[in-house]
């Protein structure tokens, strides 16, 4: 086969995480072909929560400062962190990406409320409290039934792990007297442990979730929300939630469980549905791989796994391949290394230097902010600013000088710098600035 008969696109993706699907949405929006690979990234193992940034970590010594509002805190946060990825997004853009793959969602059955100026005071699987400005619809009642301290009744599920309601109730009553924490069974389950995600898709079930909300009857006396562990359907939640919350007379919502959690799972079904569906050739559970090409040449890429092997053409790529946790980055014993092209990584300079002593040190740790430095179209640079190809651009949490476990900023970051990146392309693209 010769290259000039291998399938030709005007953007590959590389990467199924959440840069890589919201830039695979963004890109279909401005009438690009796409085609996009990778394994299932850290979206499957997020609370389905979306933060754009909920805290700002101390330079030296000194406290983490939490984010209450976002927006208002950007300048404060790139005072201190000049090289984070929002210097090259603006805060209208990262609202406008959030909206664009928001919509996108709600068509697939995910809603989402974002909080204009504030971020939501968020329950997590523990108790504790979470600062975030994007809230799937299932999660806001407990974001509301917090804020009033309203009479709630957080509910656990028998022999299903990583979610107790009397450990949120331990760690929240202090601020609010009016919780309390029940335990049922699941009905018609077949025994033995509970899991998420079965739970999940048994209540998609008509009549179970009837028999359900008859477990849940006895609980409601006296309260106006009931919580309970993310396990209210895979598809179209909200009807769930909404079908509960009618039989009972109260508010029913979802608190995140412990990874692989349910909210991340629909996020991954909904976009591996819908993306091939829009048009975009999803190879999914495949790697990308490919080398920079000569000027005016378009990018060979290989795609491999059980039962790919694929050429592809592409006019330009973005990498969107996470950090370790996603294999976009490699520590070695000579360093951390991108693992596609090779780019030049930003990293401490010894070992020594990733972690400081303490663990929890509220600075954080070098080395979580390793990765690839990009100009203001989110083309990689190497270290003295140099370009390292017009036609290769990142997004997500490869990007360097960000630390987005710290920061509260994984979905703001990832979401932003995805839709800006395809804007550029899309740019490049309506002027012809391709392979040939
Ligand atoms: C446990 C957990 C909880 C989180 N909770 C939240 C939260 O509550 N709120 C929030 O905002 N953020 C949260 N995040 C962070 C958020 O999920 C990440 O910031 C975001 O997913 C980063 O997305 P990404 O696409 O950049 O990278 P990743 O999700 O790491 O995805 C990288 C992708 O690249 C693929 N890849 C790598 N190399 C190749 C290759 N050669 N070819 C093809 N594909 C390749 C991987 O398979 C993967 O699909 C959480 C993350 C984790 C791990």
């Amino acid at each position: 086969m010769t290259s000039s008969s291998f399938p030709h696109y005007d953007l590959a993706i590389i990467g199924t995480g959440l840069a890589g699907l919201a830039a695979a949405v963004c890109a279909v929006n401005r009438g690009l072909s796409v085609v996009q690979a990778g394994n299932t990234g850290a979206i499957a193992y997020t609370s389905g929560v979306f933060d754009v940034l909920g805290a700002i970590p101390p330079t030296e010594d000194g406290d983490i400062a939490v984010v209450d509002a976002p927006f208002a805190a950007l300048p404060r946060l790139l005072a201190a962190y000049p090289g984070h990825p929002y210097a090259v997004v603006t805060p209208e853009g990262i609202r406008a990406a959030f909206h664009e793959v928001l919509d996108f969602l709600r068509g697939a059955g995910i809603v989402y409320h974002t909080g204009d100026q504030r971020n939501f005071a968020v329950i997590g699987p523990a108790g504790t409290i979470k600062h975030s400005w994007c809230v799937p619809e299932t999660i806001m009642g407990g974001c509301t039934a917090f804020a009033a301290k309203a009479p709630c009744v957080i509910v656990g599920v028998e022999r299903l792990k990583g979610f107790s309601a009397a450990q949120v109730v331990a760690n929240l009553r202090g601020v609010w007297p009016q919780l309390r924490a029940a335990q049922v069974a699941l009905p018609e389950h077949p025994g033995g442990e509970v899991y998420t995600e079965q739970a999940a898709r048994m209540l998609e079930v008509p009549q179970l979730c009837r028999a359900f909300a008859e477990a849940l009857r006895p609980l409601v006396d006296g309260v106006q929300y009931l919580g309970l562990p993310a396990i209210l359907g895979v598809h179209r939640p909200g009807d769930v939630a909404a079908d509960l919350s009618r039989q009972l007379g109260v508010t029913v919502f979802e608190i995140p469980t412990m990874p692989p959690g349910v909210p991340g799972i629909r996020l991954k079904e909904a976009f591996e549905d819908k993306l091939p569906e829009m048009g975009v050739a999803l190879y999914c559970q495949q790697r990308m791989d490919g080398q920079l090409p000569p000027p005016g040449e378009p990018f060979r890429l290989h795609i491999s796994g059980q039962p790919t092997e694929v050429d592809v053409l592409a006019d330009h790529v973005l990498l969107a391949t996470g950090r370790f946790l996603g294999g976009g980055l490699r520590g070695d014993l000579e360093g951390v290394v991108e693992t596609v092209f090779g780019l030049p990584v930003v990293q401490p300079e010894t070992r020594a230097q990733w972690h400081r002593a303490d663990y929890l040190d509220p600075r954080g740790h070098e080395i979580h902010k390793a990765g690839i430095c990009v100009d203001a179209q989110l083309r990689p640079v190497g270290p003295a600013g140099e370009l390292i190809h017009p036609r290769l651009h990142v997004a997500g949490s490869l990007l360097a000088n960000q630390d987005w476990i710290r920061m509260k900023c994984g979905a703001g970051v990832a979401i932003a710098t995805a839709a800006s990146a395809v804007e550029a392309v899309a740019k490049a693209c309506a002027h012809g600035d391709g392979a040939t």
